[in-house]
């Protein structure tokens, strides 16, 4: 690969992926923009609305890999809007305490800050501590754009099961496999070149988003992460539909939304 990042052995991986995350943190919501050139702001609009927060009165909700914030807001916003829920509470986890403090100041200019509809709390996806984190505790487990930077995704899996209500929803939105042949060759052309420029440009930073753009490709296809989401106990049929009903591409794939429930 062009950064040789398959070669860094598992244990390293957190500290390399935490060190990514501490270096972009000021301008992650920035380079977001610029690189999806807004679109992520669409797939995550589309995710909120499909997790539809306080339809069924307020939800006690954990994002985790919540950066700063941004599925939170979008989450609160949501209920508050379209059903007047503000009893609906999140728990932001992060690995990085630089993505943390940058949601939490992020907050202070909402009307969410100082209320108990939010907290910024440190944790490892892979290992959340019992004490902090207990067991059957939530009704809407999230990750978005941060289960690809996990060594291990089935410890991943197996954590968000615990911490989840019997009844509850796991969601997760992740950058995917492009289905369409030549659509996948114009977005290869365009990560694998433009991401890192603008990372060059914008935030002074090329191997960092270099590693986000070889961290999409090694993650699995939807297939196979429909799978993995089975294994660790959850049910996905006919969450939606076609394709087995487990996910939702968006843009052919770039994207894609994966839900289950716990039984
Ligand atoms: N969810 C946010 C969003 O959609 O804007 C942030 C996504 S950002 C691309 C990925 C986040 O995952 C970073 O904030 C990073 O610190 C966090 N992360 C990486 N590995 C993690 C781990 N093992 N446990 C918790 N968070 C982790």
């Amino acid at each position: 690969t062009h950064f040789g990042f398959q070669t860094v052995p598992e244990e390293s991986k957190e500290s390399l992926v935490r060190n990514v995350f501490d270096s972009v943190a000021s301008s992650y919501d920035l380079m977001n923009d610029a690189m999806s050139l807004g679109v992520h702001r669409l797939w995550k609009d589309e995710y909120v609305s499909l997790l539809n927060p306080g339809s069924k009165g307020p939800m006690k909700c954990i994002d985790v890999a919540g950066g700063t914030g941004d599925i939170a807001l979008r989450l609160l916003d949501f209920a508050r809007e379209r059903y007047a829920d503000r009893e609906t509470t999140i728990d932001v986890v992060d690995i990085n305490t630089e993505m943390l403090k940058a949601g939490y100041t992020r907050f202070k200019k909402t009307m969410y800050h100082n209320t108990p509809q939010i907290a910024f709390r440190e944790g490892n996806a892979q290992a959340l501590p019992e004490e902090q984190f207990p067991s059957n505790t939530y009704d809407l487990y999230t990750i978005a754009f941060g289960i690809r930077n996990c060594t291990s995704v089935p410890d991943v899996l197996k954590e968000a099961y615990r911490v989840l209500k019997p009844g509850g929803t796991f969601a997760c939105l992740e950058f995917s496999k492009v289905n369409n042949p030549l659509f996948g060759a114009v977005y290869d052309q365009y990560s694998f070149s433009v991401i890192p420029l603008l990372g060059t440009i914008l935030a002074g930073d090329r191997a960092s988003y270099q590693y986000l753009v070889e961290s999409i490709r090694k993650f699995p296809p939807q297939p196979e992460f429909a799978q993995m989401i089975v294994d660790a106990g959850f049910t996905t049929g006919g969450m939606f539909e076609g394709k087995g009903g487990a996910w939702r591409d968006q843009w052919n794939g770039i994207a894609s939304i994966h839900m289950g429930v716990k039984l």
